[in-house]
């Protein structure tokens, strides 16, 4: 159901988050979700569109319609650097 009228809808309800210190570069996030998850130069990956915070982490707020592919990128990932959190609750999903 698309309803673009309604805030609730298009708000971006969750935030990928990236432990970019921590990737190992094994491309599984850009393998699983390459609108989302790109490679970069250094061999690691990086969110397409991000927000680089200072500790070197990346964020990107996201739309509900986003969030399964995203989750999937996130089990994907060998080493757990992959975070997403429903902003509303706080709650940390993965
Ligand atoms: S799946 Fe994890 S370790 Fe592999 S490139 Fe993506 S974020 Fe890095």
């Amino acid at each position: 159901m698309e309803d673009t009228n309604q805030d609730q809808q298009t708000e971006k309800k969750y935030q990928i988050q990236h432990d970019r210190p921590n990737c190992i570069g094994c491309a599984a996030c850009a393998a699983v979700a390459p609108d989302f998850w790109t490679m970069s130069e250094d061999g690691k990956s990086d969110i397409v569109g991000c927000k680089k915070r200072d500790d070197e982490w990346e964020e990107l707020d996201i739309e509900e319609k986003d969030f399964t592919v995203n989750k999937e990128a996130a089990d994907s990932c060998p080493v757990n650097v992959i975070h997403i959190i429903n902003k509303e609750t706080k709650e940390k999903i993965i």
